[in-house]
């Protein structure tokens, strides 16, 4: 049965929702439980999904399209269109692997600028999906580090804030015109 907020995954000339960069305000602010899941914020759900697919990103974050809620849409396989995105409302963390690795990671909020960061293999989380109804989820791999990667923009943190290589994170930013003085090292 597709699901109520099913997009088409397709690129828009002019996707519904304007994307924030790192350097912007915004993106440092810890986004808001939200209290009600009904239809205004599954027509937002719609409009993040379509703007993500028109972006050719595979996560994005409410914070990023300057919305301080606590809600993220994923799909780490856009040219599939039998894979359904997957909706996080209110998600947290119960339980991530002590195992780590280590992969590339890019954000719409940062284009041009790939790096590796470290993360947990393995995370667990619990969250609502776009019914409100109570969901969990173990994800590994390209999903698990999504999750985290958008999980982190709920917090006002970026990818970048965990690379290790400061040297090469500066020449990164300082190619594709953002400034390194817009990262806050987590460690
Ligand atoms: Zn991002």
């Amino acid at each position: 049965m597709p699901s109520d907020i099913a997009v088409e995954k397709k690129k828009l000339k002019k996707p519904p929702l304007g994307l924030h960069f790192l350097g912007d305000r915004v993106l440092r602010q810890a986004a808001k439980r939200i209290a009600k899941v009904d239809d205004e914020l599954r027509q937002l759900v719609r409009e993040m999904l379509q703007t993500m697919y028109s972006e050719d990103g595979i996560g994005l974050a409410a914070p990023q399209v300057g919305v301080h809620k606590q809600l993220i849409v994923i799909d780490c396989e856009p040219d599939n269109a039998a894979n359904p995105p997957l909706i996080l409302i209110n998600p947290t963390v119960k339980q991530v692997s002590r195992d780590l690795c280590v992969a590339q990671e890019g954000c719409l909020s940062i284009p041009g600028v790939y790096l590796d960061v470290k993360r947990p293999q393995v995370v667990e989380i619990a969250y609502k999906d776009e019914y409100g109804r109570p969901q969990t989820l173990k994800a590994s791999d390209l999903l698990g580090r999504c999750i985290q990667h958008e999980m982190d923009h709920l917090n006002g943190v970026v990818f970048v804030d965990r690379v290790e290589n400061s040297l090469t994170l500066a020449q990164e930013l300082s190619k594709n015109g953002f400034s390194y003085q817009a990262v806050k090292p987590v460690a």
